[in-house]
Formats: structure tokens, sequence, C-alpha cells
């Protein structure tokens, strides 16, 4: 019996591989477009808010019709201090004059040219679902108009000093899960999540003329405070815009990279090491796949934030701390090959960009500075976690609601997760290591992958040892 069942297994293994591959053929070559998003946003610096109109022509990700689409509305998760993405006891670093709130204010939503029914809804009151006329089974042109009042806050959101970043300012179409549901997650305290589903966008920003603007594909400055970006194949769009920015300019390998600083010397810094970071991982993992590369310093209450085809960078860090700025600029770009143009879910598995990132930017110390380089970063940073008692058996793979602090999610996702991706680079030898992450990107690049994408770029025996770290048995090798 015992044969029987292995032999009917095999069969059933066999069949179900040969239908995946089917399937699999069948939804390439019925590859969409990706959704087109213009944003019209016009800022007015006495209330801190935005009017914004905002037209999608939202393509059915998936394969049945929809009776209704979903959008994440982000600015509302900040409408109380109870709901905020705020780490408990960081209130204080995040609020410079005490709790300010944030809100999306919707005041028209047309489909079609028609008035459509919507409902807010969620724990943030941060997602919005909007009923569709008829079920949609290929495109409809879904219209907002709303305004969003910007907390006095640090991060991704808000206003602080001379300095605006619209990080989840605006409306963006919910991802379509594999099981056909929209994703519901809210904004959490821990991380930093992208939410949207992929898109092209572009953004026309009207500001006050004292500011200037940063952020992906944008097209020229501009005299009477009009600015224009264009970014495609993103989970979302990020711009920063300041006052006080002093812009500086450089070339790696064909791309523009551009950096914002509130000096001279600090944005020449930020162009410097962006443009070196650049030119490694596009020689370790391949070329970059956007046209320009913005980093902008920024009154952050982390030390630096991803986004597609940008990065922000904690202001502090310019001022003396080099080796640090030059770690975090390493690690935010190496997030533009992992999470940005491979996109993962960073809601339900963080480790999946976060421990490669971390990872990368050892690499990038190796790449320009030499094997001391990497050793002296790994024994700082990645030693302490791999030696740590209280992380042993802590599975690497959480979703970010498991963590309260940020402290456990950086030690054991990052640092950990780092100390993951050296065992398989030792398991595996450099050159396979590296030959499994390039073409895990060349496959994936500019479009969602799951973690068994990821696992199944490795090989099977770097899978089978990933895993086990994923789940929460690590074995420990030495360091370097
Ligand atoms: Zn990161």
């Amino acid at each position: 019996m015992a044969k029987l069942g292995a032999f009917l297994w095999r069969i059933k293994t066999f069949i179900g591989i040969a239908l995946a591959l089917l399937l699999a053929g069948f939804f390439l070559s019925a590859a969409k477009r990706p959704m087109e998003i213009a944003i019209e946003a016009s800022y007015d610096e006495g209330s801190h808010s935005l009017a914004v109109v905002q037209t999608v022509l939202y393509r059915n990700p998936g394969q049945k019709p929809l009776g209704f689409v979903l959008f994440h509305l982000q600015p509302n998760a900040y409408q109380s201090a109870k709901t905020a993405p705020v780490e408990k006891g960081k209130e204080k670093a995040s609020y410079p004059a005490g709790f300010s709130p944030g809100a999306l204010t919707l005041e028209r939503v047309l489909v079609n040219g028609e008035e459509a029914a919507y409902s807010i809804f969620g724990e943030q009151g941060s997602l919005l679902q909007i009923e569709m006329p008829e079920p949609l089974t290929d495109e409809a042109e879904i219209r907002l108009d709303y305004s969003v009042e910007l907390p006095n806050a640090r991060g991704r959101l808000g206003w602080s000093g001379d300095g605006v970043r619209l990080g989840g300012a605006f409306a963006v179409p919910a991802r379509l899960m594999e099981d056909g549901k929209f994703d519901q997650s809210g904004l959490p305290a821990v991380g930093d999540p992208n939410l949207g589903e992929i898109a092209d966008y572009a953004l026309t920003l009207r500001l006050p003329t004292s500011f200037v603007a940063a952020g992906p594909g944008l097209e020229g400055p501009a005299e009477d405070g009009t600015w224009r970006f264009r970014l495609r194949d993103a989970p979302e769009l990020l711009v920063a815009f300041s006052k006080g920015y002093c812009v500086a300019a450089s070339k790696a390998n064909g791309v523009r990279v551009r950096a914002f600083a509130p000096t001279e010397e600090g944005a020449e810094l930020l162009a410097e090491q962006g443009a070196r970071a650049l030119e490694v991982y596009s020689e370790l993992f391949g070329p970059y796949p956007r046209e320009d590369y913005i980093l902008a310093a920024a009154d952050l209450s982390s030390l630096g934030l991803e986004a597609p085809g940008c990065s922000l960078i904690d202001l502090r860090l310019l001022r003396g701390q080099g080796a640090l700025l030059e770690y975090v600029v390493a690690h935010e770009t190496a997030h533009q090959w992992w999470g940005m143009a491979v996109i993962s879910d960073q809601v339900r598995h963080a480790w999946q960009d976060e421990a490669l990132a971390e990872y990368s930017a050892l690499l990038y110390m190796e790449a320009t500075q030499g094997e001391s380089g990497f050793v002296k970063h790994y024994n700082a940073l990645v030693r302490p976690a791999a030696e740590d008692q209280t992380l042993k058996g802590l599975p690497i793979d959480l979703p970010l609601s498991s963590f309260e602090s940020d402290e456990l999610y950086s030690r054991l996702v990052y640092r950990l997760g780092a100390a993951m991706w050296h065992d398989l680079r030792v398991e595996m030898g450099n050159a396979g290591f590296l030959r499994a992450l390039s073409g895990y990107y060349r496959q994936h690049r500019l479009k969602w992958a799951e973690p068994i994408d990821l696992l199944g770029a490795l090989g099977p025996r770097g899978a089978n040892r990933a895993k086990e770290w994923l789940s929460g048995a690590p074995r420990l090798r030495g360091g370097n």
C-alpha cells in the first residue's frame, strides 16, 4: 500500500506540475498592462494640506469580474494617536510638537463619469470600497476628488521644519491577492511597507515657488511652481519637497542620480554615495531598472526609507557620521533591487526584501572597501544577532504585525536575516549565490514576487537551508 501510495503521489505531483506550467503559460500570455494613475495636486502651505484630483485607469488585475474595487487611504491612519503608524514610546520622536492628525477627506467618486457608491472602513479608516456600476471585467476610469491634511510629523508622511514628505499621501489601489481578495492591510506601527498594486504614475504637483521638489521621473524644474513626475511599474510614488534643498547630480551606468540636501556638500556626498551604490549593485545583480534615482535628505524618525526610484535619508546622518550615512545609503539603494524592482509583500514577508537589502549593504562594503570592510561590518552588525541566544529558534519570516518594537524587528529580520544570507553564500559559493540573486532579479523585475520565487532561485539545497532559518532553526557557522 505504501508503494502504491507513493506511486499515486508521484503521478499527482506530476499532473500538478504540468497543470501549474500550463496555467503559468496562460497567465503570462494574458499579462495585463499596469493601471495608470494621474494625479493633480496643489499644496497649501498655510493649512499644510493638498487638494487632489486623481484619475485612475483601473485595470482589473485578476481573472474574475470585480463587483467593487478597494483603495488604501493611508493618511486616515494618522487621524488619531491610537491608530497612527507610530511605535509605542516613539511618539515624541515622531511628533515634534505633540500629536498632530492627518486625514484624507473624500469629496467625490466617479466611475466612468458617473457618481459611484462607496464606503470607508477598516481599523484605521483607511480602506475605501468603491462599488462598480456593473461587474468590472476589463477596465474603468475612476476619478477621486479629495483633500489631504498632513500631520506635523517626522517620517514618510507629514511636514516638519521647512520640509514635506508625501509618502502614502495619495489613494493607492489595493493589491489583489492570489486568493482573489484585496489586501486589507493597514499601516503597521513597525516597518514601512508599500501597500499598492503596481501602477504607472504621472503626478503634477503645484507648490509655492519657494519650494524645491524631489522625486523620481522629475521632468525638469518648474519656474512657476509646477513639478511633474512620471514613474512606471511602481507600487507607489513618493515625493518630498523643502525650501532648503540644494541639488547635486551624478551619473552611474547611464542613470541620472540626483540628490537633495540642506547643504551643497551634503547633496554632493549623497549623490556620490548613491551613484557608487547603484554601480556596485548593477554589477552584482543586473542593471538598475529605472531612468533616474533620487536621494533626498529628510526629517525622518528612522535612518532612511525606500520608495520606487527614490530613497529618503535622515537629515541628521549628514551631520558628521559619514560611515553610518554610507551604510544607510547602501541599504536603501539595495531596495531599488529588492522591494522596489522585485516587488514583494512587505507586510507579510518583510524578510524577503529587508534581509536581502541588509546583506547587500555588506556586499557593497566588500566591493568598495575589500574583505576587511565586509568583516568589519559583519562583526559590528550581523555577528551579534547571529550569536544572540534570545533570537535562537525565532522565525525570520514573520508578518510586521507580530513586532511591537523596531528594535526586535531589525535584530531579527535585518541582522539575523543578513546572517542567513551569509550562511547561504557560504553554502552555495559566491558565484552560485550571485547567479541565483541576479536570476531572481531578472525574472521578477518590476513584478510581484512571492517568497517561493526567491527560494526557487536558490536551488533545492539553498532553499532547504533558507527554510531552516526562516522557520526558526538557525544552524550557525562562523562569520566570514
Ligand atoms: Zn530596508
